[in-house]
């Protein structure tokens, strides 16, 4: 063979080699209304949901949602069936077929002003009306969570502004791993990180409904993501704020999956694998692993092992300005703070102060602000 034959069977050998073991990032909003939600409707908006479709190709998604109050019409608290059946026909025709490259998913908002408000996602479209669940009919998590085990339709639900009490903050007191495996930290209401950040933490932000407390506190096993909540069916709008609905001052965020794939299978597993991290907006890449783990992952190390975290990161129109590594729900402190100033970076820490229980997540933080937030890595040593 020729000296370049032998090369390009080498390339060959190596791409096979590292295939397997290689994971993209898709990007979506999982999180938007159009005018079949009375708030936008009453505001004029005009959005439908054909319209979520063409703005998240535009915004470079790979997927979005619908997600439209259930509660539609406020006397009778309730989606009509005509616009629940339309949103289902739109969502797998026209700008929202089903391609290659875009998958839509279809789904409602529980809006429950006492325990806080949550979007409900089915894996698969054809949903019937019988199993949208609204709130008003539905009054508790629990309840939601029984209506969806009996319709039989694999489902999430997804908490979201969980710490802003200007709409409605949620109770953590009432859970479940199964149909919670994320939560929604970041949208056009802002950062629910915790409240005792000053990265854009809602007005009348709430404590006990923060990502620090349910992680932390709570000691929940949760992922991360975020959306926009857009009002105006503009999926993915994250600069330009809500045409319809200019409720806040902030900006929505994107869900990204890690996959090594892409079906509405390999989304929806990355999903309830909590393999996604949340962005403020620009679609940072983050990749971060303990021990070889992809984040959302619970680990179990030999006895005298550490948690060798692996971090890397590029950056959108901005240099990564810092990574800092969360540890236990302490993001008001974080364990560890790495500075850099540029695009692409890399960086490796081991935790020699580890104990058994303890878990991780990153921020990492560009120098003009925005950032991105891995979902955490869970680690105990065998006993
Ligand atoms: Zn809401
Ligand atoms: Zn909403």
């Amino acid at each position: 063979m020729t000296k370049l034959s032998n090369f390009i069977v080498f390339l060959f050998v190596m791409l096979s080699f590292f295939s397997p073991v290689s994971a993209a990032v898709y990007w979506g909003d999982l999180h938007v209304h159009t005018s079949y939600s009375a708030d936008a409707y009453l505001q004029g908006g005009s959005a439908i949901p054909d319209d979520v479709c063409t703005s998240a190709k535009n915004n470079g998604l790979n997927f979005a949602a619908v997600t439209d109050h259930a509660e539609y019409n406020a006397a009778a608290g309730r989606m009509s069936e005509y616009l629940w059946n339309d949103t289902v026909a739109q969502l797998q025709n026209g700008s929202c077929a089903e391609t290659s490259t875009f998958i839509p998913f279809i789904g409602y908002e529980w809006t429950n002003q006492t325990y806080g408000h949550k979007t409900v996602i089915f894996k698969i479209l054809n949903i019937p009306f019988s199993a949208v669940f609204g709130a008003k009919h539905y009054t508790t998590p629990d309840a939601l969570w029984t209506a969806l085990d009996s319709s039989g339709y694999k489902a999430i639900t997804i908490p979201h502004h969980v710490a802003d009490d200007n709409t409605a903050a949620t109770n953590w007191d009432y859970h479940n791993p199964y149909y919670q495996p994320v939560m929604e930290i970041y949208s056009e209401h802002g950062s629910s990180e915790s409240c005792r950040l000053n990265y854009e933490a809602p007005a009348f932000c709430n404590s006990s409904g923060s990502a620090a407390y349910a992680l932390g506190t709570k000691g929940y096993k949760i992922g991360i993501i975020a959306g926009t909540d857009a009002h105006d069916g503009r999926a993915g709008s994250v600069n330009n704020g809500d045409f319809v609905m200019p409720r806040t001052q902030f900006n929505g965020g994107l869900i990204a999956v890690i996959a090594s794939s892409f079906s509405r299978t390999d989304i929806w597993d990355a999903i309830t694998n909590r393999r996604t991290y949340a962005t403020s907006g620009p679609k940072i890449i983050l990749s971060f692993n303990i021990n070889g783990n992809k984040m959302g992952s619970e680990i179990i190390l030999a006895s005298g092992e550490y948690p060798a975290l692996e971090i890397s990161a590029q950056g959108v129109r901005s240099v990564i300005d810092r990574i800092e590594i969360i540890k236990n729900g302490n993001s008001v402190s974080p364990v560890h703070t790495q500075t850099f100033s540029q695009n692409t970076v890399s960086y490796s820490w081991t935790d020699n102060d580890y104990i058994s229980g303890d878990f991780y997540y990153v921020r990492v933080i560009q120098s003009n602000n925005e950032r991105a937030w891995s979902s955490p890595i869970w680690v105990t040593t065998q006993q």
